[in-house]
Parts: C-alpha cells; sequence; structure tokens
C-alpha cells in the first residue's frame, strides 16, 4: 500500500535566503489576498472566478508588478490553489470563509514540483539511533538554491518526495517535505483485543488495561508566564519596536508549549498503536464540550471560571489531534480505531451495570452504589468505552469505525485533487444575486457589496484586476 509522510525539516538559511523566503512568502501572501478579493467583489452568477481564469493571469500580474517575478511561478500557482481549496472546504461546509492571510502569521510557501526539488545527505541511515550524519542534509529549492536543514529522522528507504512547503513559526523558517513510498500490506489485526481509551479530566489518556498516558498540561509556572508576557504586549505602544519584540518572544512561547504538547501525544498515540490492535474511544464533539460557559450580557452563566478552567484542562491534551493521529497510525499498522457514543460512560458500573449519577461521589473517585465496586473514575469509563465497542452493553449499532486500512486505501485511491465541476453538482443561484444566494453565504462583505454595485452601475467595463493591489 501507498503511504504518504510528511517530515518536518528545520532550515538554516543564510541571511540573504532568509530575506528572500521573506519576500517570496510576501509574494504568495499578496497573491492569495488578491485573488481573494477578486472572488468577493466580481464573483456572481454567470461569471464565477475560478482557480484556472486566475491562474492564467499571473504572467499578466507579473509584468505589471515587476517584485512578484522574485517569487518561483509554481509558488505563486500554489498560492491560488491552496485559495481553491479553501473555498471548496467552505462550500462544503467543512470550513468558514476563507480570510486574508496576514503577514507573520501565515507565511508559507510551497513548491509542488518534486523535478525542481532535491534533498541530499545521508537520508536513509537505518540506525536507530539519530546519529550526526543525518542532521546535516542540503535542500535544494528554485531561486533559494541550496539551503542547510537539519534532519531530525531517517527518511524511510524507496520514499519518492512529492513536495516542499516552506514556512515560518515564530521566527524560525522550517520545511515539511512531503513523501511517499510503497510498502507492504500490513497484517490485519482487526482481531485483536479491544482497548478503550478515556480522555480524562484529572488523568490524560486512561486505556482499559490500567495504563496511564500522562500528556504534559500547562502547569501554573508556564501559565503564569503566559499571563506576563501577554501582559507585556499589552503595555507596549502599538506599532512600537518594543512591542513587535515582546509579540515575538509570546509566540515564542506559546510554540514551544504547542511542541511539547505534541511530542508527548506523538509517543502515546505510537505507544497504544504499537501495543493494540483495536482502540476504542468516546465519539465526543470537543467543540460542544469545551464551549464558554459565560453567556451573554443579558444571561450571564454560572461558574464561568470552573467551565474555563476545566476547557483548558481539556484541550491541554488536544483530544481531537489524538483522536486523529491515533487513527492514523493504526490504519498504518493493520489496526482499527472504533468510536462509540458517550453518554452514561462515566455513570455506570463496569461490574454490575448499574448507571446512577451518584456513583461518582468525587470527580476522581468511582464507587457503585449498588455492588460497591470502586475504582479510579476514568479506568472505570474506560472499561464502559471498551465493553460499548465489544456489544456487550448499549446499542452496540451505534458504534463506527472511525479509521481502519481499508478506510485509509480508499481515501488514497482518490484523486488529490481536481477542478473539474461534475456536472450535477452545479451550482445555481436560482437567479438570485450571488452574494443573496444562501448556499455560498454573505462573505460578500459590505464594503465589497458596495464597490461591486458602484461598479456595475457606472458602467459595463470593470475595473482592472490588478488594480486592486
Ligand atoms: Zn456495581
Amino acid at each position: 500500500m501507498l503511504i504518504r509522510q510528511a517530515l518536518r525539516v528545520r532550515l538554516l538559511p543564510n541571511t540573504q535566503q532568509a530575506q528572500l523566503m521573506e519576500r517570496i512568502a510576501g509574494c504568495c501572501r499578496a497573491i492569495g489576498n488578491v485573488a481573494l478579493d477578486q472572488r468577493r467583489w466580481f464573483a456572481r452568477p454567470g461569471r464565477s472566478v475560478s482557480y484556472a481564469s486566475q491562474a492564467a493571469e499571473i504572467s499578466e500580474l507579473k509584468a505589471e508588478f515587476r517584485w512578484f517575478g522574485e517569487a518561483p511561478y509554481h509558488c505563486l500557482q500554489q498560492a491560488l490553489v491552496d485559495l481553491e481549496t479553501a473555498y471548496k472546504n467552505f462550500w462544503a461546509g467543512r470550513t468558514g470563509a476563507p480570510k486574508p492571510r496576514r503577514r507573520g502569521r501565515d507565511d508559507s510557501f510551497r513548491f509542488p514540483d518534486p523535478a525542481q526539488i532535491t534533498l541530499s545527505g545521508n537520508l536513509h541511515v537505518t540506525d536507530k539511533r539519530r546519529t550526526r550524519s543525518i542532521k546535516q542534509a542540503v535542500l535544494s529549492l528554485p531561486k533559494l538554491g541550496a539551503v542547510r536543514c537539519v534532519l531530525h529522522r531517517a527518511i524511510p528507504a524507496g520514499s519518492r518526495l512529492l513536495s516542499v512547503t516552506v514556512s515560518r513559526e515564530a521566527g524560525r523558517w522550517a520545511a515539511s517535505v512531503l513523501t511517499e513510498r510503497d510498502a507492504p500490506e500490513p497484517a490485519d489485526r482487526s482481531s485483536e483485543p479491544v482497548v478503550g481509551i478515556d480522555l480524562g479530566v484529572t488523568q490524560p489518556a486512561v486505556l482499559s488495561t490500567g495504563e496511564v498516558y500522562a500528556l504534559p498540561r500547562a502547569s501554573a509556572g508556564a501559565a503564569a508566564h503566559l499571563a506576563r508576557l501577554q501582559q507585556r504586549v499589552a503595555n507596549k505602544v502599538k506599532g512600537s519596536k518594543n512591542r513587535r519584540k515582546a509579540v515575538s518572544r509570546l509566540a515564542a512561547f506559546k510554540v514551544a508549549q504547542a511542541r511539547k504538547r505534541r511530542d508527548a501525544m506523538e509517543k502515546a498515540t505510537t505507544h497504544i498503536a504499537k501495543n493494540h490492535g483495536v482502540a476504542a474511544m468516546e465519539d465526543l464533539r470537543v467543540r460542544n464540550m469545551t464551549a464558554s460557559a459565560r453567556g451573554t450580557v443579558e444571561e450571564p452563566g454560572a461558574n464561568v471560571a470552573a467551565k474555563a478552567g476545566l476547557n483548558r484542562s481539556i484541550l491541554d491534551v488536544a483530544p481531537g489531534a489524538l483522536r486523529v493521529r491515533l487513527g492514523q497510525k493504526l490504519a498504518a499498522t493493520g489496526g482499527q480505531l472504533l468510536l462509540v457514543p458517550p453518554a452514561l460512560t462515566s455513570q455506570r458500573c463496569n461490574a454490575c451495570g448499574h448507571t446512577e449519577a451518584g456513583n461518582r461521589p468525587s470527580r476522581d473517585v468511582f464507587a457503585c452504589k449498588v455492588c460497591g465496586h470502586t475504582a479510579d473514575a476514568d479506568a472505570n469509563a474506560a472499561c464502559n468505552i471498551r465493553d460499548r465497542a465489544l456489544g456487550k452493553w448499549g446499542g452496540a449499532a451505534k458504534g463506527e469505525v472511525a479509521s481502519s486500512t481499508a478506510l485509509l486505501l480508499v481515501q488514497q485511491a482518490k484523486p488529490k485533487r481536481s477542478f473539474k465541476k461534475k456536472q450535477n453538482e452545479k451550482q445555481t443561484t436560482g437567479g438570485l444575486p450571488a452574494q443573496a444566494c444562501p448556499k455560498r453565504g454573505g462573505f460578500l462583505h459590505a464594503q465589497g457589496r458596495k464597490r461591486a454595485a458602484a461598479t456595475r452601475s457606472s458602467g459595463p467595463q470593470r475595473p482592472a484586476r490588478s488594480s486592486v493591489l
């Protein structure tokens, strides 16, 4: 089966390369934002602005604004492809409307053509320990030339390079190198014993076998440090150099915290996927669970601070990301991830089946009111999740296979992207102007609407697109 894997590589550009990277990111941001404006202002029934029409104008734009010439053509094109993907996700209801990219926040660009990229160095070291030789590598990219980089792990033998995405995170440049390789089909592990996993509030992840994975939570010290950094930003004059420095310090701290969380999550999911063939988790809606209790001005919510603390401790564990990564890792090794309905898993006694809210005398302890069974509350819930996946109680039919090798293969068999609209998918607005069409939503903001209306009434000609700059 085909395995796609992205490896994150730390880039060590020299001064000229770093400056050029910044300018390329700027060009891609500019073209993405102009393209977004075009779509917001000029799309209407009968005249859709598509990727194809926008990509056809790149050379024109480059001729008019010479500085676009500094960025490789493919990177500019990719910025438009990304916008098209963002719109597709928006129309399919998966995300909100695309927003303009911001300087310093969305600095990235992609090289999609593997023929133009080379990654050299000792890349296929089989040694499990990270040897020095693997850390030194050189990534050659169009216009940038040879960029020194640090590899943190071996690239599996037989991998083919697909694309390279360069991005900046808190001032550091990194590249995501996407590779693809053929691997033997993994042995089917879906008949192995099921393990239940409960993502608790007191303990991050507890398995029905009793194993506990201590994913790091933001400590009190870290929270205080974060508050201090945020305070420093707030105290600086807007637009000043000192404020910019404070902002970059805050960003660096946040990135470091996120890296720690991610590292622990990756290690835990790898360990679980290695030791268990089938895992069951609750099908939780994280966004609903962590909704703010603040309420409105008229009807203020109760226990706002307590709920905010609970939300923080749930989100510290990153339950959504954990579920996705565990699913991917199980699928790649022939295992399976099952999702079961979450109702009552924390109130049911795993020994006798008695279900009552009073079974939980405190948040951490489970004590059955009927049979007297006592256990750790999270471990009891993990056993209930396992039993539900096995069909021992409560509507096993409601459980679903979230990921498995079969699903992964179906996913990978789908074409990566295609811009051709299917005949039966053709969107019509039923005679309404585009901005009033409910399906497309009111993303054409008020100002753009006014300008579009003004252009339409003033005459048949529309302003040159590049004048939007
Ligand atoms: Zn009981």
